[in-house]
């Protein structure tokens, strides 16, 4: 057998993505306003992006960005270890683990950065990760670079993270969940499964990517809504780039794991540092999320009114409180034509389509911010209505969009 050609592969994996219907294409917004974008010469109103609280454009945040950088420039200069650690970092994981109640908390570039930082960190070849089926990708990841065992159970479900314990009873085990889950917005159940790791001497990791800033009380998240502390939670993961409207992620909990992070994680050491000013940024935020609790406030309102207008014009949503309010299409190009006629109406909601999903469960994710008006809102519904219609079975107008 000749060597595989990659050029031939590519075009090849590419024409059969077309044909299904899985061709994705980036939109380009030449502006934004809160919620508004400007694309192709159209304002759309957004229920796309996941600034949930509304803080990516607040003056304080911006003025935090603009200031650091006047002073200390753009550019992180340097990793963590060598010169890049600032002050503005430090400022930020006191923050960060104080409003967690947890005693030390590390920043990292990203969450995917994060998230790989902690397996590959904590777990080797002979141990176990026991993750939920619909865990993000840059956990599924971690535990190909971590180079553990890698045991999915079905979604929520913590009987089967149990079983997949009991069937590995060797090697260090970690039980990974999202705490909010980015494609369906459900919560998982983490009582359950923090006694499940408890009864297996698992340790508890909690990506709380979408939970924090918007559950529990303060905004502390989902780990804190469950009732569950650092005893039972040792490590979680905590991002800047959605509620928080900023960019960059901590993992926030037990002092001394926090510490080996820092000293091993390969993800945390050979990078450079976020730009002091980008911490800067995430402080003011992190501050406003604490204390703002209208627009927690503000967020639950538009939910509960989408939902009760959903539900009245027979739309079926899936069981979610959080802003994450997905609309199943099952079909790829059924996904597309929706979004399509949505945009028609303009607004903008993304059709996520597999691999992000699984298979057969393409669906519009529709996301709230605290910046949508009751306004907003209706015209949402009201658009959803006509493009049922004008969909039908057709899909008349699918066009290639969509994440
Ligand atoms: C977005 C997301 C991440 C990655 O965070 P970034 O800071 O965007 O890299 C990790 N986990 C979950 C569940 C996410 O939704």
């Amino acid at each position: 057998m000749p060597r595989p050609d990659l050029r031939q592969r590519i075009a090849a994996t590419r024409k059969q993505r077309a044909a299904q219907d899985r061709v994705r294409v980036r939109r380009t917004a030449t502006r934004r306003d809160g919620v508004r974008f400007e694309v192709d010469g159209h304002w759309l109103t957004g229920f796309c992006g996941n600034d949930y609280l509304g803080l990516s454009q607040h003056f304080a945040v911006v003025n935090a960005l603009q200031d650091t950088a006047a002073r200390e420039g753009a550019g992180g200069v340097a990793s963590h270890l060598v010169c890049g650690h600032h002050v503005a970092h430090m400022a930020l994981e006191r923050e960060v683990a104080d409003w967690l109640g947890v005693p030390d908390a590390l920043l990292f570039g990203s969450g995917f950065m994060a998230n790989l930082a902690v397996l590959q960190a904590l777990l080797g070849d002979d141990d176990i990760c026991v993750q939920d089926r619909l865990n993000h990708a840059s956990l599924v990841d971690a535990a190909r670079l971590a180079g553990c065992k890698l045991r999915r159970y079905p979604h929520g479900d913590a009987e089967g993270a149990l079983r997949q314990l009991r069937a590995s009873p060797d090697g260090a085990a970690l039980l990974a969940t999202d705490g909010v889950f980015s494609m369906d917005g459900d919560v998982a159940p983490l009582k359950q499964l923090a006694l499940v790791a408890r009864a297996q001497r698992a340790t508890m990791y909690v990506d709380d990517a979408h939970g924090v800033g918007v559950l529990g009380p303060e905004g502390r998240g989902s780990v804190a809504d469950a009732g569950l502390g650092v005893d039972a939670v040792p490590l979680q993961l905590v991002t800047l780039g959605k509620a928080l409207g900023s960019y960059g992620a901590l993992v926030a909990g037990d002092a001394d794991l926090v510490r080996h992070l820092a000293e091993t994680a390969r993800p945390y050491i050979y990078t450079t540092a976020l730009p002091p000013a980008q911490a800067a940024a995430s402080l003011a935020a992190v501050k406003l999320a604490r204390r703002d609790q209208w627009r927690r406030e503000r967020l639950a309102a538009s939910i509960a009114r989408f939902r009760e207008g959903a539900a009245k014009r027979g739309f079926e949503l899936l069981p979610s409180d959080t802003p994450i309010q997905p609309l199943l299409c099952h079909d790829d190009a059924r996904a597309l034509a929706l979004a399509q006629a949505l945009e028609d109406q303009g607004h903008w909601v993304a059709a996520i389509r597999p691999p992000t999903v699984p298979e057969g469960q393409a669906r519009l994710r529709i996301a709230f911010s605290a910046l949508h008006t009751e306004v907003e809102v209706d015209a949402l519904l009201d658009a959803l209505e006509w493009a049922r219609e004008a969909v039908g079975n057709g899909f008349a107008t699918a066009r290639a969009t969509g994440a």
